[in-house]
């Protein structure tokens, strides 16, 4: 089932995710229908705040990126990026490696506003699967910025936290006439 994508301006993209204790169906239906959902909106991550649910989940999908790499290794070991896609990511936890780089954002809850985002290149992530199951890896390039940008999100951060004091301002007309639209639609529920 697809499900709407809220928007910048409600309060649940600002929430901390609550921990996941068990893999119920209740989260085997929201991880099923969180995939649809970002395969609608051609998006390369979800997040639960996304879909108005505050818990440590996200869904992420590279592989319909072909001209921004990534690269994964488990266990110091290079494996195909492909190999753990699609990646369901419950409670992650997110270690920066690599050196701060610049590359641009988008996000499906702020339409058509993209920006250079300045992250770590590489980050160690343990995380459960979808089911259950502990997994860690290191990645890089496009995936990294991708668990980089939803792990944010499972704690209430958005990308706008993360840009540049400049590149906002510019953007701040764009930015409180979403949230503007968002709060009157919210209001007329
Ligand atoms: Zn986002």
């Amino acid at each position: 089932m697809i499900l709407p994508v809220v928007k910048f301006g409600t309060p649940v993209l600002r929430e901390r995710g609550a921990k996941i204790e068990s893999i119920t169906p209740e989260i085997k239906k929201l991880i099923t229908d969180m995939f649809e959902t970002m395969e609608e909106n051609h998006g390369v991550g979800l997040a639960a705040q996304q879909v108005g649910v505050a818990k440590q989940l996200t869904v992420i999908d590279v592989r319909e990126v072909k001209d921004r790499p990534s690269w994964v290794e488990i266990g110091g070991k290079p494996v195909d990026v492909a190999e753990i896609m699609p990646l369901v990511l419950i409670n992650p936890e997110v270690t920066p490696v690599g050196e701060a780089v610049k590359g641009s954002e988008g996000c499906l809850s702020f339409p058509e506003i993209y920006a250079e985002i300045s992250r770590p290149e590489s980050v160690d992530v343990s995380a459960l699967d979808a089911k259950g199951k502990p997994i860690t890896f290191r990645c890089g390039g496009l995936l990294a910025r991708a668990v980089q940008h939803e792990t944010d999100h499972l704690n209430g951060l958005l990308f706008i936290d993360r840009m540049e004091k400049k590149v906002k301002l510019e953007l701040q007309p764009e930015l409180d006439a979403l949230q503007a639209e968002t709060k009157a639609a919210l209001k007329k529920k």
